[in-house]
């Protein structure tokens, strides 16, 4: 399938995308880089820093004056854009706190953008103007824990905490299940009309799909509880037994998966740990 890279594409009057050309098997066909309003616009996770996206964008905004570039989150297929994009259009970054993460140590991670920083770091339900309407924060920790989906006319922009090919890979430290699943929880109370997620095609039955990826987490933790239940297992024969036949470079995030759950569990008093074996209590 040809995709669409480098193209503006109009999705509704006010909303347009553009795909960045960053395929893989954690981005799909890449990121989705949205554009808001008409008259004036923002920018909604511009990105991968690569010298075509940024052509493509600089195209799409022909010239129209940019309010502001929103990261919902800070991993490296999201927000490095942002800063060549600012230089290019003089909008300020506003969004997503950055994370304070060690280069080294527990809390490193390389897909993490270190060097980003916001002008304003939006707070939950604080709102912007674009274009004369609103533009709401929406805080959803858990894929990360900087994470923020955007509201705007119906829409929610989803960012990673909920993609529309693929279930969000949560991994601690930074990712925490607990925190996904409340951020899942608050979608589930919201009443919006469409999601347009960074990865993935817009999922237009927004309740329906929240549902649905709440009750896969939940048979997922299941499954993990019943696999410790039976002896003490590692983390590497819990997915062998609970994602039989996976792609194998998915097989790490899959660790980490299993892990976030492992966490939430332990915290719940549901399982032990004693080195790298897991057990029910
Ligand atoms: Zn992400």
């Amino acid at each position: 399938m040809d995709a669409p890279y480098a193209k503006l594409e109009q999705l509704e009057p006010g909303i347009g995308r553009v795909l960045a050309h960053n395929p893989s098997a954690f981005t799909y066909y890449g990121t989705q880089t949205y554009l808001i309003g008409e008259r004036e616009l923002a920018v909604i996770d511009p990105g991968p820093d690569l010298p075509e996206h940024l052509d493509a964008l600089e195209t799409a905004i022909a010239g129209r004056p940019v309010a502001a570039i929103m990261c919902t989150h800070t991993h490296r297929d999201h927000s490095p854009a942002a800063r060549p994009l600012a230089q290019a259009t003089g909008a300020p970054i506003v969004g997503c706190a950055p994370l304070a993460l060690e280069t080294v140590g527990p809390r490193a991670d390389a897909s993490f953008d270190g060097d980003y920083a916001a002008d304003r770091v939006l707070a939950d339900g604080e709102v912007i103007e674009v274009d004369g309407k609103p533009v709401a924060a929406v805080a959803t920790p858990g894929h990360t824990s900087n994470h923020l989906c955007f509201a705007y006319e119906g829409a929610l922009f989803t960012g990673d905490h909920v993609m529309g090919w693929s279930t969000t890979v949560v991994v601690p430290p930074d990712g925490d299940m607990a925190a996904y699943m409340q951020s899942l929880d608050r979608l589930r109370h919201r009443d919006d009309r469409i999601y347009y997620p960074a990865h993935g095609p817009p999922v237009t039955n927004p309740g329906q799909y929240v549902r649905h990826l709440i009750g896969h987490r939940m048979q997922r933790e299941k499954q993990i509880l019943k696999i410790v239940g039976e002896q003490p297992r590692p983390i590497p024969d819990i997915v062998a037994s609970a994602y039989p036949g996976l792609d194998p470079r998915l097989v790490v995030a899959a660790g980490g998966s299993v892990f976030a759950h492992l966490v939430d569990l332990e915290r719940r008093g549901l399982v032990e740990r004693d080195g790298e074996s897991w057990t029910a209590v």
